[in-house]
């Protein structure tokens, strides 16, 4: 059953049940106010004719009915204790001279009750009579009247009431059934957008929305729309990842190939060709690594190592180690070194510092400079690196840290067979891993420093990560 069909059945019950309550609390309001109506008149009409009546023991019964202001509609009856009519009222028509009420007569006590006598319906109320100073019943008063208004009252009352449902459920149901067409429509668009999508395979396409984006169908496009280009992202992502990787692969495989050919033709074993294959070879297996190393960082699944770690004594580690790389190109220096404690992987720290200290003296000209530094800012530990370097151009600046990311020149210059633009992309999941941020900005006048933030360890650390494992 389609939605809209649901909610007009839905619109269609609730008026019907609402109705079928309200109607009933009216049906049952006015028969009893027209009831009471009746008992009120039958009560009037009895107090009048006891008051005018006379009796004594023993004696008959003696009623002065030219005293009583008796209404045409009110009929009435004195039954004597032996079941003989006493008196009774001049209109009393000659088929009702039984008892308007028998039950009524034996009840002792005043009581109204509804009977049909002939084809009439009537209203009786039924008093037994007593000498005043007595308790002794000499007779019972029984004063009706035709109650065939309340019947036909009620029975209008009825009809009107089960049109009215009737009518206001069809129109309930019409009009869900519009409201709902009406709040529908702008999602069959999204659906059908959606299927034109999925079959066009096009992701680039966009759901447009005429009414306010702030209402709930606003804001479910919207977050449609949103979904869709994270999707879009992610398959360009897949897409540029394929192609690099493929790329990637294919230089040293065909270097690889090359030498293997070559080598073949001559016959014999070239030392310079078996060289150039195991530096490929080297090349496809830090690049197979730096592959699985990422994959595991952005599912959350690298294994470290949690361990106190002097970021200070680390930094002067690593500085030892690239002081061998920087040669005599560039001068490799400490600033401010502050004494810091982190919680983290030691080795995978050292291969952040590596990844940005190693770029540093990569794309800084010779005669540069590459200053370090280590400091505590507030809860956490800042380390530096700055070059001086050309810096690296605004447009690049967003992208550095993405998966074989790499500015215009650095492509070009990537002949040297080192960098596969995934140093960074490491860099800033092992940072994340930790818990910190990692960011770049360019320097004045020129250069580029980047700048990791790491929390500082509080107490101890293999505490502090047993806690958060719980
Ligand atoms: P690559 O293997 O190309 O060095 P990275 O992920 O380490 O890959 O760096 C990504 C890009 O960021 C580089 O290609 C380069 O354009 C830019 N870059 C990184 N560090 C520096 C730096 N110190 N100075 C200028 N550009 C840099």
């Amino acid at each position: 059953m389609s939605l809209r069909v649901r909610l007009a059945l839905l619109y269609t019950i609730l008026m019907g049940g609402i109705l079928l309550i309200f109607g009933t609390a009216v049906y049952i309001a006015v028969s009893l106010t027209l009831t009471n109506q009746l008992d009120k008149i039958l009560e009037i009409e009895a107090r009048d004719i006891v008051q005018n009546t006379k009796a004594s023991t023993p004696g008959p019964i003696q009623i002065d009915f030219s005293a009583i202001n008796l209404s045409p509609d009110v009929l009435v009856q004195v039954w004597g204790p032996n079941g003989e009519l006493l008196a009774y009222s001049y209109n009393l028509p000659d088929y009702l001279r039984n008892s308007l009420d028998p039950e009524g007569l034996q009840s002792g006590k005043p009581v109204f009750r509804n009977t049909i006598a002939g084809e009439e319906e009537l209203r009786v109320l039924s008093v037994p009579l007593v000498i005043s100073g007595s308790n002794r019943i000499i007779s019972t008063l029984q004063v009706a009247v035709l109650s065939e208004v309340v019947g036909s009252t009620q029975q209008v009352l009825l009809f009107v009431l089960i049109i009215g449902t009737l009518i206001a459920m069809v129109v309930a149901g019409i009009a869900g059934w519009y409201s709902t067409n009406q709040v529908l429509e702008p999602l069959e668009v999204v659906t059908e957008t959606a299927t034109q999508i999925t079959r066009a395979d096009d992701l680039s396409r966009r759901i447009i929305y005429q009414g306010s984006p702030d209402d709930e169908v606003g804001q479910l496009i919207r977050a449609f729309n949103h979904s869709l280009e994270r999707l879009e992202n992610l398959f360009n992502a897949q897409r540029r990842f394929l192609a690099d990787v493929g790329h990637e692969l294919r230089t040293p495989l065909t270097v690889i190939k090359g030498n293997i050919d070559l080598m073949r033709r001559m016959n014999c074993t070239d030392e310079e060709s078996m060289d150039s294959i195991n530096n490929e070879v080297d090349r496809l297996t830090r690049l197979v690594g730096d592959l699985l190393l990422l994959a595991q960082a952005e599912s959350g699944k690298m294994p470290l190592v949690w361990n106190t770690v002097e970021l200070d004594t680390v930094l002067l580690d690593v500085l030892q180690q690239m002081r061998v790389l920087a040669k005599d190109k560039l001068q490799l220096k400490i600033g401010e070194i502050d004494q810091v404690q982190v919680c983290g992987d030691q080795d995978r720290l050292k291969q952040v510092l590596v990844n940005l200290i190693g770029n540093a003296i990569k794309y800084t000209p010779a005669g540069g400079e590459v200053i370090l530094g280590l400091a505590k800012v507030e809860k956490r530990a800042r380390l530096t690196v700055s070059d001086n370097g050309p810096g690296i151009p605004p447009d690049d600046l967003p992208h550095i840290f993405e998966r074989f990311y790499r500015g215009e020149k650095s492509r070009t210059r990537s002949k040297d067979g080192k960098g596969f633009g995934l140093g960074l992309s490491i860099a800033y999941w092992i940072i994340r891993n930790h818990g910190g941020q990692i960011e770049a900005f360019n320097r004045e006048p020129t250069g580029t420093t980047f700048c990791v933030w790491l929390p500082l360890m509080e107490t101890n650390c293999k505490e502090e990560k047993a806690i958060q494992a719980v």
